[in-house]
């Protein structure tokens, strides 16, 4: 399993502090967000990427639009398939011109950057009405997918596409509802190898098992005792293995293009650290959050995770906040143990990820 980082804008690759960090931590893969519709994000992307190529890292895009936008398009895209759907069709194409002129942007951007870019994920988190501001539910998102998807692999039959880091929480069943076959009528989830609706005869959306090649997973979890988080992530991702295993998917791997934990010193914890989707966050103490890593990232490895990016290279703000987001760099400004804050230092749980990153480079997952 090799290791990752979730980038911004706000760190840029010819920084020679960035880049010195990202050499001593030892990540191979850095993941960046882009917006397939902003003319300002195409040149920026590029340089970003060939930042990357040259301090030796494997990029992952997550590629994306606005929440309107996209909100727009999933509702046209939606009424027009519900007035046509001959069944024979329902394997076949049938986007709108809306999608069409997304799926012309993502080919553009991946055939622009075939020669830096392999990975693309797209829109990440769409299960996350924060993020995506509620514009998906896994029957849009999984036609927006296969418009992607084709588009991608038209503009550069090598590349891979990911799913957009779905499972927050390591709640799955956004990826369970995409892959599973889909009665429009009844609403209802079927088993992909049904040919009709049990319960209306009807014709069934496929799922869209076949439009992606890494099922990438978002797959944080908040809990206050490590043994929990890790049972409940055991069960979590063997129940997802058997969905990729199915008749639908073709055994696609997993990957992470975000993950990580709030930590911090105890005493510049808040009570509850705030979310707008989990509820009560604990951060894990600074202290034991090496202990954490460690068994978190061995059991990511024991389900076959290819790569996981840690989410982030630094804490969000200097000022500590309550966003439980903000605490979940390898590096930070606020005082580690009782020493004063000394501008950015490392996380004492730093080596953790920069042993497991140095274990990814002596056995890479990828050729
Ligand atoms: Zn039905």
């Amino acid at each position: 399993m090799e290791i990752g980082l979730n980038l911004d804008w706000l760190e840029p690759l010819d920084d020679p502090e960035v880049a010195a960090h990202i050499r001593d931590l030892g990540v191979t893969w850095a993941k960046l967000g882009a917006n397939v519709t902003s003319p300002m994000d195409r040149p920026r992307l590029r340089k970003f990427l060939e930042g990357a190529a040259g301090i030796g890292l494997r990029c992952v895009i997550d590629l994306r639009t606005s929440a309107e936008e996209l909100r727009d398009w999933a509702h046209e895209l939606r009424a027009e398939y519900l007035g046509k759907v001959p069944n024979e069709e329902l394997s076949g194409h049938v986007f709108s011109e809306q999608y069409k002129h997304l799926a012309e942007g993502v080919g553009e951007i991946v055939a622009d950057n075939a020669d830096l870019c392999q990975d693309w994920e797209w829109w990440g988190e769409a299960d996350c009405p924060h993020i995506s501001g509620g514009a998906f539910r896994c029957f849009e998102y999984g036609l927006s997918l296969q418009a992607v998807y084709d588009a991608a692999k038209a503009a550069n039959p090598d590349c891979r596409v990911w799913t957009g880091g779905f499972g927050v929480n390591a709640n799955l069943r956004f990826l369970e509802d995409m892959v599973k076959a889909y009665c429009e009528t009844c609403r209802i989830r079927c088993d992909p190898r049904m040919e009709e609706c049990p319960k209306c005869g009807g014709p069934l959306m496929p799922g869209s098992g076949k439009h992606f090649d890494v099922c990438n997973l978002h797959h944080y979890a908040h809990q206050r005792q490590l043994d929990s988080v890790l049972n409940f992530y055991e069960k979590q991702l063997t129940r997802a293995r058997t969905w990729l295993d199915g008749k639908e998917c073709s055994g696609q791997p997993f990957a992470s293009t975000e993950w990580g934990l709030p930590t911090a010193p105890t005493r510049h914890i808040p009570p509850w650290l705030n979310s707008y989707v989990f509820g009560e966050v604990h951060a894990v103490r600074e202290s034991e959050a090496a202990e954490w890593y460690d068994a978190m990232f061995a059991l990511f490895e024991r389900h076959g995770f290819e790569v996981v990016c840690v989410h982030t290279l630094r804490d969000l703000a200097a000022n500590p906040t309550n966003f439980w987001g903000g605490y979940c760099g390898l590096m930070t400004e606020y005082p580690l143990d009782s020493e004063p804050s000394e501008g950015l230092r490392k996380k004492l749980h730093w080596e953790t990820v920069q042993k497991w990153a140095h274990k990814g480079r002596e056995k890479p997952a990828f050729e």
